[in-house]
């Protein structure tokens, strides 16, 4: 995962304002393992950007993204996630809530890596999901 500083230092390369707003927002995104929602960091970049909208939070994930800084985790039902892990890893994935959680497994992920080299084309994405009840939605049934 990259720096806070690695990532200010690309957004200038690229011709890129780094406003406070956006430093905040790859604060959030970079600092924590947290695979956040777009209104998770809506909330806690508005505690210190009362201003913020959710706009800007939406041109600044697309312009990450468009980057290759971070990747989108679209779910059917419920909000996107958003993770600035973009190496192939494993997630654990809440169905209800979309509570999603990295799980390390080195062994496998350099097996997947090795699958993916051998195959006659590049990806254009690859998700390694498991599925299972957080405890906050398994108490509710
Ligand atoms: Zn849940
Ligand atoms: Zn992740």
């Amino acid at each position: 995962m990259l720096t806070l500083k690695q990532i200010i230092t690309m957004l200038h390369q690229k011709g890129h304002k780094v406003t406070p707003q956006r430093l905040a927002i790859c604060e959030i995104l970079f600092s924590y393992k947290s695979h956040p929602t777009a209104d998770e960091i809506y909330k806690r970049v508005s505690q210190k950007f009362p201003t913020i909208s959710l706009s800007t939070i939406y041109q600044t994930l697309n312009l990450l993204m468009k980057l290759g800084l971070i990747q989108e985790l679209g779910f059917p039902n419920i909000s996107s996630r958003y993770d600035a892990n973009t190496s192939p890893h494993i997630h654990i994935i809440c169905p209800k809530c979309g509570n999603t959680q990295d799980y390390e497994d080195k062994k496998f992920e350099e097996l997947w890596s090795k699958f993916i080299t051998k195959l006659n084309f590049k990806p254009i994405g690859q998700r390694l999901e498991i599925y299972k009840y957080c405890d906050k939605c398994s108490k509710i049934g």
